[in-house]
């Protein structure tokens, strides 16, 4: 009887789209049953992998799934660090790879009309061509795409000063599970118009509806742009410095850290001159008018200092501005070359706690012999503890199980919450009653059945 009920609905799929565009074999299922949250084991496979072209496939491959009553599985680039495209009772795998058009860029309403399956990283190159700019960078730019980083709220480097991908959403197309097309916003920079539905597809999961079409803001492009790299002995100074600027009231586009494991680790994968010997470092960017660059560049060093800078680096070029942060962006490759897998986190405090959580976490990794990077976007009050582990070790495996959830136990008692940007998924459900209060829990599950009474969009994620 299952048999029969997945043969027809391979046949369903393949007679509604093109069978290539339909994939089903065991290596292939197997290949997308993952992403790069690196799952301990992979026991579940999808039943096939679509790719679609169109919002009117995506129409049909819903009203297919609904009715097998299977799930559909959205994925962009399945870079998402939290287990968002795992699968969990098979199902089909809906990827975007090949919406990948910008349908539109405007440049008097400084507004760009994409496809979900655009790459972050490529979006960014073609609007600033006509000297405008869109912000968000998950450092992993390269390859996520504009549908995976809406589906989790993604932020990055630069939203201390810019915001995140929330805050640049004016629109989305949403397929909804019963094959509808609803629209969350308009054409226009303002909107108080009804319920801001928008904001709440983001950071969804692809729990609640499907994104075939996002219309962004844009800004214009600074004028000038450089990074700094400073260097400290004490981790608390290095923390110290990123508020002290703070309270000088300048805003730099990007205030990141990283300690020496992750300084020392990096080093070692990508040469780019890091100082190993070196406690903590921070890379902070300015950007503006070009006549602004020098004044802010220079109160920037004179805190530094105040505050024990060892050693300020900063680049004199795009090449030493692209080495610093391909440095910076590289530490989970980098540490994926430690041990087999690597895990990475997404704790964030408000910042007056920062310091607290960073000695925390070290305490932490050390009280359970794990060896940690942690790299973090600390304007944000952010951190990402990176842990290199051997899953095939089951001793090691069950003390980063028991120090994980004592990291989001301290996360909470700083008042923080245990996801700022890469999101909830498979892997940190099973934690997030630790920082959302029920009620609040039972309201997201109305939500979704409202919007997914039958349960097939990426259900078993979140909650
Ligand atoms: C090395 C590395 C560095 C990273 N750095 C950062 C960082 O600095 N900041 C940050 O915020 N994140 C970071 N991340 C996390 C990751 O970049 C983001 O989660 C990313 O934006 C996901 O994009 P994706 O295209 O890979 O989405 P996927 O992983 O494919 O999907 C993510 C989620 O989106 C859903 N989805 C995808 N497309 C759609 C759609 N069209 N409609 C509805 N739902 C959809 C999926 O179902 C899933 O739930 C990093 C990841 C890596 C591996």
């Amino acid at each position: 009887m299952l048999m029969n009920k997945n043969k027809n609905l391979i046949k369903d799929l393949q007679t509604s789209l093109t069978t290539s565009n339909v994939l089903t074999t065991l290596e292939e299922r197997y290949a997308y049953a993952q992403d790069a949250s690196n799952i301990k084991k992979i026991n579940n496979l999808p039943d096939a992998v679509v790719f679609v072209e169109n919002k009117e496939q995506v129409q049909r491959v819903v009203k297919i799934a609904s009715k097998y009553k299977v799930p559909i599985i959205c994925r962009g680039a399945g870079t998402n660090v939290v287990g968002a495209c795992t699968v969990e009772h098979g199902g089909i795998i809906l990827n975007f790879s090949k919406m990948n058009k910008i349908l539109e860029l405007n440049r008097e309403n400084m507004t760009t009309r994409v496809q979900p399956g655009v790459i972050v990283g490529k979006l960014q190159k073609k609007v600033e061509e006509i000297g405008l700019f869109y912000p968000p960078d998950p450092s992993n730019l390269a390859v996520s795409t504009i549908g995976g980083s809406i589906a989790q709220s993604s932020g990055g480097a630069k939203t201390f000063k810019y915001g995140s991908t929330k805050d640049y959403i004016i629109d989305l197309e949403i397929i909804t599970a019963k094959g509808e097309i609803l629209r969350t916003g308009s054409n226009t920079i303002k909107n108080a118009t009804g319920y801001n539905l928008s904001n709440l597809f983001v950071g969804s999961e692809g729990t609640l509806g499907i994104v075939t079409e996002a219309t962004l803001k844009l800004i214009p492009k600074p004028e000038s742009r450089m990074v700094l790299m400073c260097y400290f002995e004490k981790i608390e100074n290095s923390i110290s410095a990123v508020n002290k600027i703070i309270e000088a009231n300048i805003y730099p586009a990007t205030l990141d850290f990283m300690d020496n494991n992750a300084i020392r680790t990096v080093e070692k994968f990508y040469p780019a001159g890091l100082l190993c010997d070196k406690e903590a470092a921070l890379v902070i960017e300015i950007d503006g008018f070009k006549n602004t660059m020098e004044q802010q560049k220079e109160t920037i060093i004179s805190i530094l200092k105040k505050c024990s800078a060892s050693e300020i680096q900063y680049s004199k070029n795009e090449e030493e501005y692209n080495r610093i942060w391909t440095a910076r962006r590289s530490s989970m490759g980098a540490c994926a070359k430690l041990k087999p897998n690597v895990t990475t986190d997404d704790v964030i405090v408000p910042r007056q706690n920062l310091a607290l959580l960073v000695k925390g976490i070290r305490k932490i990794c050390d009280k359970y012999k794990l060896t940690v990077c942690m790299v973090g976007h600390v304007g944000d009050g952010s951190i990402h503890p990176q842990i290199p582990i051997d899953y095939k070790n089951e001793n090691e495996y069950k003390r980063f199980k028991l120090a994980k959830s004592e990291i989001y136990d301290l996360t909470a008692k700083l008042d923080g919450i245990i996801s700022g940007e890469h999101g909830i998924g498979s892997l940190k459900r099973e934690y997030i009653h630790k920082v959302i209060n029920n009620t609040a829990i039972e309201y997201m599950r109305t939500i979704k059945k409202i919007f997914d009474p039958e349960n097939i969009l990426n259900p078993y994620k979140i909650f």
